[in-house]
This record gives structure tokens, C-alpha cells and sequence, in this order.
């Protein structure tokens, strides 16, 4: 299941920003909400929504400015221009400072809707297929993209928690060297004392397994030493 995707919507018109609101979040988008360029630039860096709504004609700072901004600091978030006139000299500044699309107003909700979807699929697969093409195979068809935490199975990204990441990298690094359950609590949970928590690596071996493995029952990749611990195979 992905997380909520959020538009920032950068707006100066309230019903606009009203109606753009209560659209996206009906379509389960996450919204965040600014009413001029300044707040919009600064809203963007801090929150870094999957899209931006960016209207031209703004206070304190226009549109186009705010677009130029984010991609000069190299930021990639998709905008989409919200622009009032049919003046094709919008469309062309607006794309040609780096925005991925535009929209005339008035626009039907329907269109914006689905070029928000569209721009969102668009970055998030190329963002997915640069991370699987830079990813350290490690084993099989398993790999690590150690920059951006991610692992892949056959090319397609698998969810890890923080703790199944750390778990998993701290043992594909480690090839063929079996832990004990209170090593691994000690290397990557960095508990000192240890006790009855020891059922924790083995939950967490577990639903690792389940997202890694072809087959969670007779696993490939992080094998059990009977009495011993657990290991990284290769
Ligand atoms: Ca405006």
C-alpha cells in the first residue's frame, strides 16, 4: 500500500484553493495550502509534497519565480502551472522554466484530477527505475540501493521497515557469517542488555522473509544455523 501521496496548492484565490481542497481530498490526496509565492517556496522546501498546484499571478513572489527557485536548487517535486489566460506565452515560460504542465482556468476538476495522477505516476516511476538501475545486486535476484535505503526484488521495490532494512544490509554485509540472536540485537538493535528480547530478531527475521523470499518457508537468502542464529547466504 503506497503512503498518501499531498499536493501543495499555491493559490491566492480562496474559493480556488476551496474547491482544489475538497477535490483532492475526496480523491485521497493529502493537501497543504499556500497563499502566496513566499509561503508556497517555503511550504515546498519544507514539506517536499509529490506535487505542487502553482498559480501565476501571486503576491510577494509569481509563480514562474517560485518554479525557477525550486529547480535551481534541484529540486524535481512535478509542478503543474495554474495559469488564468490562454496567453500561449504562459504556456511556454511556465514550461520552459521547468514545469511539467499546465492548466487553464476555469478547468474541469475531472482533467485536473487526472493530470495530477498523471504527473505523480510519471516521477515516482522514474524516481523507482533510477534507484533499481544504481541498486548493488547482492544476491539472486535481490538488490540494495544503499542511497536511497531501498531494496528490490527482481527490479521491483519491496517495503521495508527502518529496522528490516538495517537488519537485512547488516547481513547481506556480513555473506555466509551466522549471528547469534543476541549478536544481532547487539549490532543492529544496539541494546546492551538483551534478555527475553531476543523474540525480536525473530519476528523480524520472519516478516523479513516474508517480504524478500520467494518462499518465506524454505528461504534462500537469510538462512537459520539450528542452535546458532542466522546467516546471510550466497
Ligand atoms: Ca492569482
Amino acid at each position: 500500500m503506497d503512503t498518501q501521496k499531498t499536493v501543495l496548492i499555491v493559490e491566492d484565490e480562496k474559493n480556488i484553493v476551496d474547491i482544489l481542497r475538497f477535490n483532492l481530498q475526496r480523491e485521497g490526496f493529502g493537501t497543504y495550502e499556500a497563499y502566496d509565492g513566499e509561503d508556497g517556496l517555503k511550504q515546498a522546501r519544507e514539506k517536499k509534497p509529490d506535487l505542487i498546484l502553482l498559480d501565476v499571478m501571486l503576491p510577494k513572489m509569481v509563480g514562474f519565480d517560485v518554479c525557477r527557485a525550486l529547480r535551481d536548487e534541484g529540486d524535481n517535486v512535478p509542478v503543474i502551472i495554474l495559469t488564468a489566460r490562454e496567453e500561449e506565452t504562459d504556456k511556454v515560460l511556465g514550461l520552459e522554466i521547468g514545469a511539467d504542465d499546465y492548466i487553464t482556468k476555469p478547468f474541469s476538476m475531472r482533467e485536473l484530477i487526472a493530470r495530477v495522477r498523471a504527473n505523480i505516476r510519471r516521477t515516482s516511476m522514474a524516481t523507482a527505475a533510477t534507484a533499481a538501475d544504481a541498486a548493488m545486486p547482492v544476491a539472486g535476484n535481490l538488490s540494495i540501493n544503499t542511497d536511497s535505503h531501498q531494496v528490490f526484488r527482481g527490479g521491483q521495490a519491496i517495503d521495508l521497515t527502518q529496522r528490516e532494512y538495517e537488519l537485512l544490509t547488516f547481513l547481506a554485509s556480513h555473506p555466509n557469517k551466522v549471528y547469534s540472536r543476541v549478536d544481532l540485537m547487539e549490532q543492529v538493535w544496539n541494546y546492551g542488555y538483551v534478555g527475553d528480547d531476543v523474540r525480536t530478531v525473530d519476528v523480524t527475521v520472519r516478516r523479513l522473509r516474508e517480504k524478500i523470499e520467494e518462499n518465506p518457508a524454505s528461504p534462500a537468502y537469510i538462512l537459520t544455523r539450528r542452535g546458532v542464529g542466522y546467516y546471510f547466504a550466497v
